[in-house]
């Protein structure tokens, strides 16, 4: 069983962990999907190490100024929506930030057998990339990541929550 089949057979059981991470981590995806899940920098690294023993694998990071504080010159990227958790604003930043970039032959691997330790690999590049990021003179307080689930297109958020 692939990946993606593998998680479309078990869709109920595996959201409703992803949907209790975002709630545990703060996480707040911006759509009605698993994209783009704005994730504190606090929370980031217990967020992924979930994701990993959930059996998923992140697929790319975006980047947004988390606005609240206009002394720092935020904003800093284009509009964005008001923080669930915390105090200010999200603002969309471009790319001028690297992103952090796993090989496309990952992912097929992925496609060809379900993997934890794939998964876990590509979970790990990803958390090292940010840590690095956020070590690295270039990183601003407020640049806050963004984490894009590799899940079917099909899923949305669960309306209902237990
Ligand atoms: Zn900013």
């Amino acid at each position: 069983m692939d990946y993606m089949e593998y998680l479309s057979s078990n869709s109920e059981v595996i959201q409703c962990k992803v949907e209790n991470a975002l709630e545990k981590y703060r996480a707040e995806p911006v759509g009605d999907g698993y994209i783009d899940i704005i994730t504190d920098f606090q929370f980031v690294e217990g967020f992924i190490l979930e994701l990993t023993s959930i059996g998923i694998a992140i697929n790319r990071v975006t980047w947004w100024c988390h606005c609240y504080n206009e002394k720092k010159g935020c904003p800093h990227g284009m509009g964005g929506p008001q923080s669930q958790y915390n105090e200010g604003w999200y603002s969309e930043l471009g790319n001028d930030i690297d992103v952090i970039e796993i090989s496309q032959s990952s992912y097929e691997l992925l496609e060809q057998e379900v993997s934890l330790d794939r998964v876990k690999a590509i979970n790990e590049t990803i958390l090292n990339g940010l840590i690095k990021y956020s070590k690295s003179e270039r990183f601003r307080d407020c640049d806050t990541p963004a984490l894009w689930l590799h899940v079917p297109d099909e899923w949305k958020r669960l309306n209902t929550m237990k």
